[in-house]
Parts: C-alpha cells; structure tokens; sequence
C-alpha cells in the first residue's frame, strides 16, 4: 500500500499500529498480518478516515470481535479498522423516554449486550448468550440460533458507508434472513434495539438456560469461528451442515493444525501452530466429500480475508 501516512491519519483522533497481527486477534488465532490497524477514537474521526481512504483507493475492512473470521496467511494489504475505543461500546439506555429503545453502539461485545440489558430489566436478546462477537458483527451477518437471531429486535441501524457518508436505515428499510442481511458494505455505527421491559431475575434464568444449550453442544473452548459452513436448504428445508459433514465421515479430520470437530461437526478447531491455509485445506475437503456423499454444496460462513483473488470474501 502506497499512501502518505501522514496525509491518512495526521490530525484525526485515532491510535494506529503498522503491521499489525490481526491473525492472531481472531478467534482462530492464526493467519497473518495488516498494513494498518487504525482505532478511531470518534465518530468524526471515522467519518474522516473513512472518506480520505475512499479518496485514495484504499481497502477499508472492519475487525469486530473476530469470531467469524479466517486471515490468510499472507495477511492483507489496506487499513482493518477496529471500534474498541469507548465511544463505540457502550449502551445507551432512555432515562426519559421510550425505556424498551436502547442504542448500542456497532463495537459493542455482545456478551456485554446479553448481561446489560438484562440487568436493566430488558427482555430481548437472550437468544445471543454465548455467541462471541460485536453487534456490528452480529448485524453484518444475522447471527443467531435455535432461539432467534440478532435482526428479530432492530429498529433501525445507522453506518458509515464506504465513501465516508452516514447512512440512517429504518426497520422498513432492513432485512433479515438466515445468516443475511442486506446491509450495505459499510461499517455499523450503532443500531436502536426494540426490547420488551421484564423481570430481570426471569430474563437472567432464560439467559442462562441458552447459554447451557449452546455450551452442551458446541465446543465454546476451542479455537473457533463458531459454524464453518451454513446450513443449506434441502428440499424447502434448513438442514444442519454438522450432520451432513458428521455423515459424511469427517468428525476428527485434521490437515496440519486444523480439525473438524469431535463435538460438533460444523466447527473446525485450530492449534496455536495451525495455518490459515489447513483450515481452508480442511474447509475444501469438507466439501468435496459433502458434495460426493450427500451431493449438495456447502457454503461458507466463515468470512475469510485474503489478497489472494481466488480466496477472500470481503
Ligand atoms: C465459539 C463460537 C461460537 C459461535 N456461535 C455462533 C452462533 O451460535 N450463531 C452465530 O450466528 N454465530 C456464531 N459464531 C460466529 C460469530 O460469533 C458471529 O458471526 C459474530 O456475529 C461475529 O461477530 P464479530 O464481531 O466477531 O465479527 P468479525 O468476525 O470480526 O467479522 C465478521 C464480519 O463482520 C464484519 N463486521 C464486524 N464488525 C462490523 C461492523 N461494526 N460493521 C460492519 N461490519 C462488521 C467484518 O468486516 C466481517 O465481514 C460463533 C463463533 C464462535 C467462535
């Protein structure tokens, strides 16, 4: 990458670090390095970062909490921006006011979402107990399960698009699906959430009721980005892609430091020694073996970066 740095980041609020290991802030924990981490203290200096590496050609990503995400070995070239400052973690609770609207900010860990608004008495997003992650990444890709996904409780979400320019969308304007959502490429700045007033005490049980699921059947431990594939639609119906890959023979497969799960057949686990390359060897055998046994092709949930044309999602 061929910027003037000083040009880029000179008199904006932010920290910086170059050739910066983002690999190894994912939840695999592996994969290589970026050019630039800029951690913008404001959302002004955001807003301004994000226009100036539009003027310049640059490729902007964003790095949430990392755990659907594999970083290719290689690393990547342009600026991953991270909302970990304050301003971009917090909850915003209405004292006056609606007090079932709280606008909770895109780097906002949403383990922190689960246990704050049950605090407060608010019912709503228990269905993302144990899911690691931020809202902003939650929101980019609906995440959720069994008792409900992240879209279910949104009212509206505000972004800074790639060209630097907010964007307000209102729930009209949204939609969510399995594992989708059609928001434009862009980085999450907040979004108002739509929860329903409770008993805090039944809102904790119910918390903890999903979270001893979710710990029953999947290797929460493991060096992981959760589900490696999305469940396809087979005749009408979603179909776990842990049983056609546990069906397909693959439990225990390992290629280098990358194995499919034991406990879920769906998760890949890495060693700290694995490479981003063993997971993708791995992810490619799972499914050309799908595709013989079952034939049908699986898809990726796992966001992969690479500068490798034939290899990254964006
Ligand atoms: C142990 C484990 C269990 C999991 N269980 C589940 C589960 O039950 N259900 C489920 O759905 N997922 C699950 N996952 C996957 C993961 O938790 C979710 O996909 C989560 O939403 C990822 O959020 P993140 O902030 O870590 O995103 P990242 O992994 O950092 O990024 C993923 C994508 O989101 C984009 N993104 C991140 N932040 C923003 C932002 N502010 N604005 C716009 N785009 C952004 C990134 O650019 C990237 O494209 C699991 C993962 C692990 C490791």
């Amino acid at each position: 990458m061929d910027v003037n740095r000083s040009n880029l980041l000179g008199d904006l609020a932010v920290d910086v670090a170059f050739d910066a290991p983002i690999g190894a802030m994912t939840w695999f924990g592996i994969g290589g390095r970026a050019t630039m981490l800029v951690k913008p203290q404001t959302e002004d200096a955001l807003v301004t970062l994000m226009q100036r590496c539009h003027q310049s050609g640059m490729t902007v990503r964003v790095l949430g909490g990392g755990a659907n995400l594999l970083v290719d070995d290689s690393g990547i070239d342009g600026v991953v921006i991270r909302l970990d400052h304050e301003t971009f973690t917090r909850l915003r609770f209405n004292r006056q006011g609606p007090v079932d609207r709280v606008r909770v900010m895109g780097g906002t860990d949403l383990f922190k979402l689960v246990n704050e608004t049950a605090r407060h008495g608010l019912d709503g997003v228990g269905q993302l107990a144990g899911i690691p992650g931020t809202l902003g990444g939650a929101l980019r890709m609906n995440a959720g399960g069994a008792y409900g996904d992240t879209g279910q409780v949104v009212d509206s979400v505000s972004m800074v698009a790639l060209n630097g320019e907010r964007l307000d969308l209102s729930r009209d304007q949204l939609q969510f699906d399995y594992r989708y959502s059609n928001l434009p490429n862009g980085i999450v700045l907040s979004a108002v959430l739509g929860l329903e007033p409770g008993d805090p005490v039944a809102i904790r049980s119910k918390v903890r009721e999903i979270f001893a699921y979710k710990s029953a059947s999947q290797p929460m431990a493991d060096n992981s980005a959760g589900c490696a594939f999305r469940n396809p639609t087979v005749n009408g119906e979603r179909v776990p892609a842990g049983r056609l890959i546990d069906e397909a023979g693959l439990k225990g497969f390992t290629i280098g430091g990358a194995t499919v799960s034991d406990r879920h057949a769906n998760f890949i686990s890495t060693t700290p020694q694995a490479t981003a390359r063993d997971v993708m060897n791995v992810m490619a055998e799972i499914q050309a073996r799908v595709q013989d046994h079952h034939g049908i092709a699986l898809q990726p949930e796992v966001v992969t970066w690479s500068d490798d044309p034939g290899v990254g999602t964006p």
